[in-house]
């Protein structure tokens, strides 16, 4: 018999942590945030404390209190035992968002991880380039421990590559199978508004189990969820697991209407368009490198967006260098060769500056894209305005 535990996901849109316990496997489907009950308690300056561990999480009902799961460090801080070994044998991660996959941070480094290339990327992505303080999926610095110093008496934090700890990841690949304990697992790749989305179709001797994860049928890749539907019904599933936020929305726009549509819209306007999606929705962004390239424009994405690109290289989407790149304006201001700025007290254009100094105003991550030949900057902006009618159309697609 298996037996399965819901920590989140019920009633609720997201925070998916189902534990499926057979006699002798445990594994997790996601480990994510409850959106809801993190929002009853905190907002966006309110936040749970890093200094208290995993308490604020427990306490507030947002972690499940579970032995042989959680991270030594944060468990010592909170005063509490760790146990030797780990009380769950893995987590199937369905996809990046954070409502499935953000409080992986909380886990022990020991638990593997089980998810799909794309999906790695997407994590890497976000812990490279967000500045959360819960935001290490994919390995994380120990906290809260102490080192002997080497030369003087006392001791000191332990920090840099000392305390680095990577986490097991484990690449899943379509439709093969994989074995967690007594568990033979294959991930069905579906369609979703973001990269590496996958479903999971779960046997062991006593039951066969379909977890769905995220998925649509109105996307770019309405196939793939298409094979997954065939392949779960052939599985003979007694157990089907399924997120279901829209199940009575009949909309039926697709991403294709929505490249029609954005075309309609501006193919006979001159001006900028400026146009607002969620930032990790590659299909999005591909729709959206489509209606420039057909309306004789050229697409600029920000920082955040060309990094995920660089990373993606090769793997369907619009190359960096089909884009451009937007530079903002940051701290000192000295974006933009022709522009005058004051500098240590002299104003001076900025082409006359040391380059070095513009590039102590962006972080480690953002520095290769500023003096890429595609960099675009408020000045560009500007001057291809000067031969438009300088009319803006703003398009918000946040879903
Ligand atoms: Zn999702």
């Amino acid at each position: 018999m298996v037996k399965i535990d819901f920590y989140g996901g019920v009633d609720e849109i997201g925070g998916n942590k189902i534990l499926l316990s057979s006699n002798s496997t445990s594994i997790f489907l996601d480990f994510g945030m409850s959106f809801k009950k993190a929002n009853d308690y905190f907002s966006e300056f309110l936040q749970p404390r890093k200094g208290n561990g995993i308490m604020d999480f427990v306490e507030m009902g947002l972690l499940p209190n579970i032995n042989g799961i959680y991270r030594d460090d944060y468990l010592r801080h909170s005063g509490l035992n760790s146990t030797e070994n780990r009380s769950v044998d893995g987590v199937l991660l369905s996809h990046a968002h954070m409502d499935h996959s953000a409080y992986i941070h909380h886990l022990r480094h020991d638990i593997p991880l089980f998810m799909t290339k794309d999906s790695q990327l997407i994590l890497k992505v976000l812990e490279d380039t967000s500045a959360v303080s819960f935001g290490e999926t994919l390995e994380y610095k120990k906290t809260f421990h102490l080192i002997e110093k080497k030369s003087l008496d006392g001791f000191k934090r332990l920090s840099g590559n000392d305390a680095k700890l990577e986490r097991v990841v484990n690449i899943v690949e379509p439709y093969k199978n994989f074995e967690i304990g007594n568990f033979t697992i294959r991930s069905a790749p579906v369609d979703h508004s973001l990269p590496g989305a996958s479903a999971f179709i779960i046997e062991n001797n006593d039951e066969t189990i379909v977890y769905t994860g995220d998925l649509r049928f109105h996307g770019r890749k309405p196939e793939i969820t298409n094979k997954f539907v065939k392949e779960a019904k052939k599985s003979n599933p007694n157990i089907m697991i399924s997120e279901g936020t829209r199940i009575d929305n009949p909309s039926t726009e697709t991403e294709e209407d929505i490249e029609i549509n954005a075309k309609n819209l501006i193919s006979d306007f001159k001006g900028l368009v400026i146009v607002n999606f969620p930032v990790r929705d590659l299909d999005r962004l591909l729709t959206f490198y489509k209606v420039a390239k057909d309306t004789d424009r050229t697409l600029v994405v920000n920082l955040k967006q060309a990094y995920m690109l660089k990373l993606f290289s090769g793997r369907g989407y619009p190359e960096l260098d089909d884009v451009e790149v937007y530079i903002p304006k940051r701290g000192w201001g000295l974006i933009g060769d022709n522009s005058f700025v004051c500098f240590d007290g002299q104003w001076l254009y900025s082409s006359d500056i040391d380059p070095s100094h513009k590039s102590y105003d962006y972080k480690k991550w953002e520095k290769e894209f500023i003096e890429c030949g595609n960099a675009v900057n408020y000045i560009d902006i500007r001057e291809n305005l000067k031969n438009t009618f300088s009319d803006v159309i703003s398009l918000n697609l946040r879903n």
